[in-house]
């Protein structure tokens, strides 16, 4: 099973990919989180990337695919995987669609509010103000077009976020198990 689950910052997809990775006995490949350990390096990769992190802003779609590449290349992927909150672009999508086909796109709907005040809670190195603004209104510019490729291919799926975890998981299983 190959899957995405997308959304705003703070919607929650870290929570539902690791839920689901459990549930699925797949794992969960979060490109924020390869960025937030490449960006631990002393190398000039390292402070490109977490300079435009801490911005809030995207690091290159070309960076992104080598990763991804990389990390599917791993045995632990022959099942399937999550992808969590990776496209962030419409190009990205494409690109993926060279290495792999996805069998569901999630997308995880919140308001910003809520999802601000989820994030400023975390409190982690980007979940400041301006950086958070940053990444949502990021956010709002390419969501609509990855949103209407996958639409186009029937394989969209938009989940109502507000609701507690467990609520928002059940509602994903259950569409995987409708197929
Ligand atoms: P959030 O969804 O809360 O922003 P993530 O851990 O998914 O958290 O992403 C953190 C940051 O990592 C993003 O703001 C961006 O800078 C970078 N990033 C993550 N995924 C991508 C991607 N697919 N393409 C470009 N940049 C990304």
């Amino acid at each position: 099973m190959k899957l995405v689950i997308l959304g705003l910052p703070g919607a929650g997809k870290g929570s539902q990919a690791v839920l689901l990775s459990k549930a699925l006995s797949i794992p969960r490949i979060c490109a924020g989180e390869m960025l937030r350990e490449i960006s631990k390096e002393k190398s000039s990769l390292g402070k490109i990337v977490k300079e435009t992190v801490q911005k809030g802003e995207l690091v290159s779609d070309d960076l992104i695919f080598t990763l991804l590449k990389q990390r599917l290349r791993k045995s632990d992927t022959r099942k399937g995987f999550i992808l969590d909150g990776t496209p962030r672009t419409l190009n990205q999508a494409q690109m993926f669609r060279k290495l792999f086909s996805l069998d569901k796109v999630f997308v995880l709907k919140i308001d910003e509010k809520t999802a601000m005040t989820r994030l400023l809670k975390r409190g982690r190195g980007d979940d400041t103000h301006v950086a958070i603004g940053r990444r949502f209104e990021i956010f709002n510019r390419e969501i609509g077009q990855i949103v209407k490729l996958y639409h186009d291919l029937g394989i969209l799926v938009e989940i109502n976020a507000k609701a507690a975890p467990q609520v928002a998981h059940k509602e994903i299983l259950s569409h995987l198990k409708r197929g």
